[in-house]
């Protein structure tokens, strides 16, 4: 198997076991689900129940409106009990359905049907239906990424494995244990894109899922699978960005200000993967996902099954984590591109790869010095930009020269703050110079 990699990056500490010792977990239900009908990029879902209304597991909730949206659906039994703004881990207050659960009801079953027979266009309907988004993060609506405009053509799939942020480790677990699912998504993802190739990148610190995935590719026969290679790529952040898993396994560069589409690729997260085998074969929309509950403040860190809506304080009080020392930071989503939370009370969304308690020792915010220009910042940009430089003219405020040096290709994965020496907040300068060019483009 090739070992395969990209310019620039950076290695962190990565403290991937201390959530890796036990297996993933199902936890009891919580008692109230939070649910925000904003959950992926594009317009918010439009809710379609009513207060006062009992709904069922899986029962629409917020219909996708517009072309870039996902559908919103109950992951719980029980009565709406309010339909009002409520904290989101990312967007601040955003209009939600607060869900009481039906202590009565068992979850729901999903049993495993035929979906041999499905065509391109019924299996990205079902994708559609199931309100599927990336759940590496972007949260980008799937069925959108799958409809490929006419003209244009994917060539190449890459499933992203890579899992390169420090501490999270949800897709390592779920390829460990869902490795055959993850195939038959692999299957369809084949069928409604019909690429020439496809690779299955995972980084090398992952030997487990390496493991069982060339395992099982020894044993399946499925015509489909043959065009698909397992790679393994270099342990190195940010290696699971679209840009630079295209760059490490094809060798080809996405132009400036282009998409992976507009040079034929198309990259999907493996827990996406796993999302689309389940609405193909089960009628399952995304009502749960695996999520990394980790850090050095709390007992039993972990990979946990968590119902969408579920707050981030029902998951620690539910699952019965104790939390010995007080964390200086809570942060959902990995330590590089996350969220830092004001408390718990943000619910678990679609998007959410893991949550953090980071100590102080940990997540400690360092003071700021002059730039010493040692060019660290450059070596470890992964687009090979100029952080030192970009954020010098933002300081400036000369915006001119600002999109001269390509902000808009930042990709914010915090390489080069991270490397800096004299602790410059650069994304923070970066997103400044982001924003400001995006306003004076809206005019
Ligand atoms: S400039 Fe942007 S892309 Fe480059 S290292 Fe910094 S955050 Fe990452
Ligand atoms: S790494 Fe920091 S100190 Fe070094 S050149 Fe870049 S901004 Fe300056």
């Amino acid at each position: 198997m090739r070992t395969l990699t990209f310019p620039g990056g950076i290695h962190p500490p990565y403290n991937k076991d201390i959530s890796l010792a036990e297996p993933l977990r199902t936890a009891p239900l919580p008692d109230r689900v939070i649910i925000p009908l904003s959950q992926h990029i594009g317009a918010p879902a439009e809710v379609c129940v009513e207060k006062g209304a009992y709904v069922e597991e899986g029962q629409l909730i917020g219909r996708a409106k517009g072309f870039i949206s996902s559908n919103v659906h109950s992951s719980v039994f029980g009565t709406v009990k309010d339909i009002t703004d409520a904290f989101h881990p990312t967007l601040g207050n955003v209009l939600s359905v607060i869900i009481e659960r039906d202590k009565e009801k068992d979850p729901g079953v999903y049993p495993e049907k035929d979906a041999e027979a499905l065509m391109p266009a019924e299996l990205i309907e079902k994708v559609k239906r199931a309100g599927i988004v990336g759940m590496g993060g972007a949260a980008f609506p799937t069925h959108v990424k799958l409809s490929v405009p006419e003209g244009k053509k994917i060539n190449t799939v890459i499933i992203n494995g890579a899992e390169c942020e420090p501490y999270l480790t949800c897709d390592h677990a779920l390829m460990t244990r869902k490795t055959h699912e993850i195939l038959k998504g692999i299957e369809l993802m084949i069928r409604i894109l019909e690429p020439a190739k496809v690779y299955l990148a995972i980084e090398d610190n992952k030997k487990a899922p390496i493991f069982a995935f060339e395992k099982l590719l020894k044993k399946i026969k499925a015509r489909a699978l043959a065009r698909l290679e397992l790679v393994s790529l270099k342990t190195k952040y940010p290696q699971g960005g679209e840009k630079q898993l295209i760059k490490a396994i094809a060798g080809k560069e996405v132009p400036p200000g282009k998409l992976p589409l507009d040079i034929g690729f198309l990259v999907q997260n493996v827990g996406t993967v796993y999302a689309v085998y389940e609405a193909a074969y089960m009628d399952k929309p995304l009502t749960e996902r695996v999520v990394t509950i980790s850090g050095d403040c709390l007992n039993r860190p972990g990979n946990y099954l968590v119902k969408i809506g579920t707050t981030i304080r029902d998951v620690v009080e539910r699952y019965g984590l104790e939390i010995y020392r007080s964390p200086e930071k809570i942060i959902v989503g990995g330590p590089m591109t996350g969220f830092a939370q004001p408390a718990m009370d943000a619910p678990i969304i679609k998007g959410t790869s893991g949550v953090l308690f980071l100590s102080e020792h940990v997540a400690k915010d360092f003071e700021e010095h002059q730039c010493i220009r040692c060019a660290k910042c450059i070596d470890a940009c992964p687009v090979n930009l100029l952080p030192t430089e970009i954020m010098r003219n933002v300081d400036l405020e000369n915006w001119e020269k600002v999109k001269e040096l390509f902000v808009e290709d930042c990709i914010e994965c915090g390489a080069c703050a991270y490397i800096c020496p004299a602790r410059i907040p650069l994304v923070h300068y970066i997103k400044i110079g982001k924003d400001k060019l995006k306003k004076s483009s809206e005019g």
